[in-house]
């Protein structure tokens, strides 16, 4: 599924474009929804960029409007630097413009708690915030996500998107590569099953540029690290997609050996991602093969956008619009599932569970030194 395109397959391509236009432009998107009901759920989005500057978040609501329900938010856990020496009076805000390096912004996780916090009640029920601002190599990640939770109580359901491997990302942040393999890892994923936090992890399944019938560089150590943590749901974003690692012939096959191994049933995937959705709709092949997937495992997809601070509806939901051939093949319960279902479900027991682990492990001050103390379930080594 998803190979690269021939010239024939651009046609194709040309020509299932036309048909999705005159698709979107004849019928309503979502044959599903009930008139005035959400249409979806966003498993995936920034609200911030690479510099850390986004969308304000009442604004962002009236983009949201009533065609989505409920949005997981969170900012970029890097920050481009601005690096005189290298591009000169040129700032760059995106990771590709620069050689500078990116390091690690935690403040991005304040950012997005204290714009939560300025919403009426009503308009938090619509959020999910994630905790991104911790470095994954780092064996003390998991104490900056329970910092985190115990500073801003009643606030986070997940962590995420945080990134392992990722073509040019992984390369620009000094210091020890993240790995896999990285018992930090281990702590940060141990951890948020303790605490009940949805995970959602971004790593490219294969290194740019793969060719086929070579299995992914990275599938082996996914499925262990995988198997090792099998409590607390793990979403795989983009289905394992980078921007320059396409898919290759056997994607599908692959996701469904996951998808049918009783060891990873807490594993699911997001369909976020233009670069992704590309891929997807490329043809009616590509599309049939993904529906069949998503069909036969209803329960493991979810719909998101991978947007970064949009301006404008449209922008934010090119891409639900660009799955129009996707949602067309769906039985209507995938359908609902993918794009509102599965988000429900997840993210109703991750606010429960997390609002018990926050009851369970108050502290009295969050400027005290107890923050660092452990708490009634606590269960890190220190
Ligand atoms: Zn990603």
């Amino acid at each position: 599924m998803w190979s690269g395109f021939s010239c024939r397959q651009r046609t194709i391509r040309f020509v299932t474009g036309i048909a999705v236009l005159f698709l979107i432009s004849c019928h309503s998107a979502t044959p599903q929804s009930k008139p005035g009901e959400p249409e979806i759920n966003d498993v995936h989005f920034h609200l911030t960029n690479y510099i850390q500057n986004g969308t304000d978040i009442h604004d962002f609501l009236s983009i949201m409007g009533n065609k989505v329900g409920r949005v997981a938010l969170f900012g970029i856990p890097l920050q481009q630097q601005w690096s005189y020496q290298n591009t000169g009076d040129f700032a760059p805000t995106y990771y590709l413009q620069t050689d500078a390096p990116l390091y690690y912004y935690s403040f991005t996780d304040a950012y997005i708690a204290m714009a939560y916090q300025s919403l009426t009640p009503k308009q938090q029920a619509r959020f999910d915030p994630m905790i991104t601002g911790f470095n994954p190599v780092d064996m003390y990640a998991a104490d900056h996500i329970r910092r985190v939770l115990q500073t801003f109580p009643g606030v986070f359901s997940g962590i995420g998107e945080f990134t392992v491997h990722k073509e040019f990302v992984s390369g620009k942040i000094p210091g020890e590569s993240a790995s896999l393999t990285n018992p930090a890892l281990d702590r940060i994923l141990d951890f948020a099953a303790e605490v009940g936090l949805v995970v959602l992890i971004h790593n490219d399944v294969d290194a740019p540029f793969p060719k086929e019938g070579v299995e992914p560089v990275y599938l082996a150590q996914m499925k262990a690290l995988l198997k090792k943590h099998p409590h607390g749901p793990i979403i795989w974003a983009h289905c394992g997609v980078g921007r320059i690692v396409r898919p290759v012939k056997q994607h599908a096959a692959m996701l469904e050996s996951i998808l049918s191994d009783a060891s990873m049933q807490n594993v699911y995937f997001d369909i976020s991602w233009d670069e992704l959705a590309k891929y997807i709709v490329a043809s009616p092949e590509s599309v049939r093969i993904t529906a069949d997937l998503i069909n036969r495992y209803p329960d493991r997809f979810l719909f998101g956008t991978d947007e970064v601070a949009p301006a404008t509806q449209q922008k934010y939901l090119k891409i639900y619009s660009q799955y129009q051939p996707l949602w067309e093949r769906l039985t209507p319960e995938a359908n609902d599932k993918v794009r509102k279902g599965n988000y429900e479900r997840l993210f109703d027991e991750a606010r429960r569970k997390v609002r018990e682990w926050e009851q369970a492990n108050r502290i009295s001050s969050a400027a005290g030194s107890g923050m660092l103390q452990s708490g009634k379930g606590q269960s890190l080594p220190r």
